[in-house]
């Protein structure tokens, strides 16, 4: 009788051990920083049409345009997983197309919108990133596209107050982390390009405004203005089968471009990860850091922020090497880290991971039931 528990509790152990190998393999497996997921926004819907053409809706034709560009990555970058915000008709509120993009980690966003003017002669295409807009004509395009928040319940409290058609409200933009500006701008450029190549459209280059839609979206992010409805000739253009096709294949072909250079870039990142992985992380729990430096190229142990900081966790997030200090399972515990690393990094601010990849702290928060 012994003998049996004793064998039940080898093989008991036997068991535990070649799943931990196994649950250790499949987490370092997911630590790879390959181009997964893309979400493809299609603007407005519902009772918002967006744009007004002579007789095309903004609304209509964005989405025609974002399930194209849906199935060609499908069809063409089978590894890539497609996520869009709205595949119907149906209104979104702005917010939600940011938690869209976050909960699902998603390594781009594409946010798909078709212009107006009242000048009827202007025409072509341009891409912004989010940031400040540097002219009225940019701050206007952000503008027409914020107002939508008004339709949306209780937005004066889901914004904070941002009012989208004073411009005091879009200061903040000034301030604003470019966290991926640099990626997000790397997208926009490639859009022009195939605009310009494969679709023979005019380039009004990649731009900069304050787009609530990207505000709050934790990685590379750009929204795109796919011709103006308000010009006779774009507007047909818009509406035709080739022209969707035309617009949907140059963004598609910009996603792959940007897939590549995503990839290439990450290749060989993996060894450097694995390296400064601390090995205590749990798998299934999630650990709060604070971030306290964010830099293009690795530092060198031993100098500028390993002088301020004796536990140093590197991370790659965006192309670009972070650095965390302290470590928590429980919010509450890294706020109290967080009030003793601000006295040396003022600018300093939480970060959370589940098995070792980076989450909203929003998610973390919502895993450990302490959202509040
Ligand atoms: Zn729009």
């Amino acid at each position: 009788m012994v003998e049996l528990v004793r064998i039940k509790a080898i093989t008991f152990f036997l068991v535990f051990l070649f799943v931990s190998i196994f649950l250790a393999g499949t987490i370092y497996a997911q630590e790879s920083t390959k181009f997964r997921t893309v979400v493809i926004d299609a603007g407005h819907g519902g009772k918002d049409p967006g744009a007004l053409g002579k007789s095309a809706r903004e609304k209509d034709v964005v989405l025609a345009i974002a399930l194209k560009v849906g199935n060609y990555i499908e069809k063409y970058l089978p590894d890539v997983k497609v996520i869009y915000t709205r595949k119907t008709d149906t209104f979104i509120p702005l917010y939600k197309r940011a938690e869209i993009a976050n909960k699902n980690d998603a390594d781009l966003f594409i946010s798909i919108h078709a212009n107006y003017i009242s000048n009827p002669k202007i025409q072509g295409v341009e891409t912004f990133a989010l940031g400040p807009a540097r002219s009225d004509e940019n701050l206007e395009v952000a503008k027409k596209e914020n107002s939508v928040i008004v339709m949306e319940d209780a937005y004066t409290t889901k914004y904070e107050g941002f009012d989208p058609n004073s411009a005091e409200s879009y200061i903040l933009f000034e301030y604003m982390q470019s966290t991926y500006l640099e990626q997000s701008t790397l997208m926009a450029s490639l859009i022009q390009k195939q605009f310009k190549e494969r679709a023979g459209r005019r380039d009004r280059g990649v731009k900069q405004a304050g787009f609530l839609v990207l505000r709050n979206i934790t990685h590379p992010s750009v929204l795109v203005e796919v011709g103006f409805l308000s010009n006779r000739a774009e507007e047909r253009y818009l509406t035709s089968s080739t022209g969707q096709t035309y617009i949907a294949s140059a963004i598609f072909r910009a996603v792959r471009d940007f897939k590549k250079q995503y990839d290439d870039k990450n290749a060989g990142e993996n060894v450097t990860q694995k390296k400064d992985v601390k090995n205590d992380v749990k798998s299934n729990d999630v650990v709060y850091r604070i971030q306290v430096a964010s830099f293009k190229r690795e530092i060198k142990k031993g100098a500028g922020i390993y002088k301020k900081f004796s536990d140093i966790y590197v991370f790659r997030d965006g192309g670009r090497y972070k650095y965390a200090t302290g470590e928590a399972n429980d919010y509450n515990e890294i706020q109290k880290q967080l009030e003793k690393v601000k006295k040396k990094v003022p600018g300093c601010f939480i970060v959370a991971f589940e098995k070792g990849k980076k989450i909203p702290v929003s998610e973390a928060k919502r895993i450990t039931n302490q959202d509040n």
